[in-house]
């Protein structure tokens, strides 16, 4: 007999920075047996993948696959591959992802200028432009497009145009946005995007979408030193996905069993239908929490319907808010991240996450919390605020 207690986690509602929930289905295909990572009824989920993904991040790029690990091993994947020793990269940041992304261009060998906004605010393209002709000739602008840290939804296609006049690749990240709010690499002209399966693909963390375009192949495959990073090589990583199926690591099997089901259930609900529901949802928060009074953080126009920054108001604490929500009504949220630690409150509504339901049950849970911690929140003016919203298309 074991003394060990049974495994036994709590159901949460997620409506944190992510992970959001995962839908039953990708959870039950997970628990499908395993498959050897050469056994021909395995590739087959793997081609699946391929085209289910292109179809999801709305591209025709022949290099689309998935890294093995989460959204930062897409982000690795990119930037390790494109950035040579001694490039010269411009970096737009006005978060905490866009610093990641800073480092990661500088471990690569590349001579990094960052274009800063504040944190709330989107890049000014302008500011890229300048940045870019500075500092010419530039290999490689990267940005974030959905700021998880923020709430900001970052504006691409002047980007992509800027990038490509001074003859440099252009890196998006679309890790929060992929699935909840327009992805477009072929439209935008980006050719580099990576994402993450637990925000909006709604599937548990693991693995990493990630698509190249032909100019950002060529760049891989004309390297003269092979990029610093052996696991994450994308030209090994593409002769196991593509028809040579030469083995590189053994792949996640139940994950790629997850990511298949998840973009099937994207696919299904249909792309256009899935951001609508996430447009509408999330702005039916944002109005619900303004009409109770709260300040929403990021700037009005960028806003990101699926992750939402509002401020803490004056004399309420952070955690115990977030500790009650998450004790009495299971919800979890996140906290502020670097300079907006304990100033902002991060609130996902992501895949299957955003939910009429959610919104409703969140603005009621927390307006309740609120006015136990003396701030007065309008509970009746944000749910009558979210309710107008919600009824709309
Ligand atoms: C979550 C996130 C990442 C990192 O993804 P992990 O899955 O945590 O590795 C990168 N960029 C953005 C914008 C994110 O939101």
């Amino acid at each position: 007999m074991s003394d060990i207690p049974a495994f036994n986690p709590p159901t949460r509602i997620l409506m944190g920075p992510g992970p959001s929930g995962a839908n039953p289905r990708v959870l039950r295909a997970m628990t499908a047996p395993l498959l050897g990572h050469l056994d021909p009824e395995f590739l087959k989920i793997m081609d699946e993948c391929r085209s289910m993904l292109r179809r999801v991040m709305r591209t025709e790029n022949q290099v689309t696959l998935a890294t093995p690990g989460t959204g930062t091993s897409g982000m690795e994947a990119a930037v390790m591959n494109l950035v040579r020793p001694g490039d010269r990269v411009v970096s737009g940041v006005c978060g905490y992802f866009g610093e990641r992304i800073t480092q990661m261009a500088e471990r690569a060998g590349g001579t990094v200028t960052k274009v800063t906004a504040p944190w709330g605010s989107p890049v000014d393209p302008a500011a890229i432009e300048s940045a870019v002709k500075a500092n010419g000739p530039v290999q490689l602008v990267t940005i974030v497009h959905a700021e998880t840290s923020t709430g900001v939804q970052q504006p691409i296609e002047a980007i992509a145009k800027i990038a490509h006049d001074a003859g440099a690749l252009l890196v998006v990240d679309c890790v929060t946005s992929l699935g909840g709010v327009p992805v477009e690499p072929d439209k935008w002209g980006a050719d580099a995007v990576y994402s993450g399966t637990q925000k909006c693909l709604s599937a548990p963390p693991g693995v990493s979408p990630i698509t190249l375009s032909a100019a950002a192949w060529d760049r891989v495959k004309s390297r003269e030193t092979p990029s610093n990073t052996w696991y994450l090589d994308l030209s090994l990583l593409e002769a196991y996905w593509d028809e040579r199926r030469a083995y590189h690591h053994t792949a996640p099997i139940s994950m790629i069993y997850a990511l298949h089901e998840a973009v099937a259930l994207v696919l299904e609900e249909g792309l256009e239908q899935r951001w609508a529901r996430h447009e509408r949802n999330g702005r039916a928060l944002q109005n619900g929490l303004e009409a109770m009074g709260l300040v929403l953080h990021a700037d009005a126009g960028f806003r990101l319907p699926v992750l939402t920054t509002v401020r803490i108001p004056e004399g309420v604490a952070d955690a115990e808010v977030r500790g009650a929500l998450l004790k009495r009504h299971s919800i979890e949220i996140g906290g502020g991240l670097g300079d907006l630690r304990a100033k902002v409150w991060r609130i996902g509504l992501m895949g299957e996450s955003s939910t009429e339901g959610n919104v409703l049950l969140f603005l009621s849970s927390l307006g309740k919390i609120l006015r136990e911690h003396g701030f007065k929140a309008d509970l009746r003016a944000g749910l009558a605020a979210a309710t107008a919203r919600l009824e709309q298309p």
